[in-house]
């Protein structure tokens, strides 16, 4: 029987910019998506019944319709029902490592990955662009995992435009065990607090666009000058996160104190707060630093590295 093993990884936002609503009632958004080397992992084969079965052993996962895995396999499904008559149901494990709610696009990378994977099951030979407009028919990252490395994102993050690769630099993952964000809080958050600074759909939107200050990342991106990148690291969601978890600053203003960091921001909606340094060694210190001075047992520290892969076949 054909099993498919593919490796999802986590994104980090090393901008996100919120600059107005949409008439689809998404945010209309300029962020520089990364993708890192913690990824989740998705075996998926075909199933005894006709039925989708999703495994996974993390309690805060859904295993049903409300995974937004089970909604890939349900959307691959719907449209390709002939293949989904023939080959049958879908047996999917997720092997959870990319921590949930954090920010890090943990359910997104798993629906692509899904997309990927029946693809491959269903010999149906969609290409990426093919691929794309699935996974932007289920959620504003989804296009992103997909493709994965360093990229632009405009629209609601599906507009994407490749950026030149980053590798050499070590990044630190930190968040609270049991500290949750929810994206759709966050901004709902953002736009009753900020909704007067928001551009009008169309008529300013190209104007915001341009206006955006990811500009000067994208050039230090270009010039792999993680010095710069470092300082130029920018979230608006920081904003509405902060003064409602304090917590999540001070971690935040934890990092920024040690020596070897080139910058830090929480990624997407939160709670992780991520951190860029030179190397290893360099972030195995900064992380013994900020664990001397939080003192606090509930923190949990990942340290990875740039990928400028998506979703892989393993
Ligand atoms: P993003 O950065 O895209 O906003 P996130 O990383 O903050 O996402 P996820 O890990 O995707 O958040 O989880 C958000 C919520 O979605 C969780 O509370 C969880 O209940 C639900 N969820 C649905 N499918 C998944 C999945 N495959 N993996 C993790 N959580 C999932």
């Amino acid at each position: 029987m054909r099993h498919y093993s593919l490796t999802a990884p986590a994104k980090i936002n090393l901008h996100l910019e919120i600059l107005g609503d949409r008439a689809d009632g998404y945010h209309e958004l300029v962020m520089i998506l990364q993708g890192i080397n913690l990824a989740d992992r998705i075996d998926i084969k075909a199933g005894s019944t006709q039925d989708i079965h999703l495994h996974c052993e993390h309690p805060d996962v859904p295993l049903g319709k409300e995974n937004i895995a089970y909604k890939a396999a349900q959307l691959m499904c719907r449209e390709y029902s002939q293949s989904y008559a023939q080959y049958g149901g879908l047996d999917i494990t997720i092997e959870k490592n990319i921590p949930v709610a954090a920010g890090l696009a943990g359910g997104s990378t798993d629906a692509a990955a899904v997309l990927v994977g029946i693809n491959l099951l269903w010999k149906l030979g969609l290409t990426q662009p093919e691929l794309q407009i699935l996974a932007n028919q289920l959620g504003s990252d989804i296009p992103f995992c997909l493709e994965g490395g360093t990229a632009l994102a405009l629209g609601r993050g599906e507009e994407l435009s490749p950026l030149e690769g980053l590798d050499d630099v070590t990044v630190i993952l930190a968040k609270h065990r049991n500290l949750y964000v929810s994206t759709a809080w966050a901004y709902q958050t953002y736009r009753q607090q900020y909704e007067k600074t928001y551009v009008e759909q169309p008529e300013t939107l190209e104007l915001g666009r341009k206006q955006a200050h990811s500009g000067n990342l994208v050039s230090a991106i270009g010039q792999r000058d993680y010095t710069k990148i470092g300082k130029l690291l920018y979230n608006d969601l920081e904003k509405v996160v902060f003064p409602s978890y304090p917590d999540v600053e001070a971690l935040k203003l934890a990092f920024q104190e040690q020596e070897g960091v080139l910058g830090t921001l929480m990624s997407g909606s939160g709670p992780t707060v991520f951190t860029l340094c030179s190397s290893p060694t360099a972030a195995k210190q900064v992380v013994e630093g900020v664990k001397a001075k939080m003192n606090d047992p509930a923190l949990e520290f990942w340290i990875t590295e740039l990928t400028s892969t998506g979703i892989e076949v393993t």
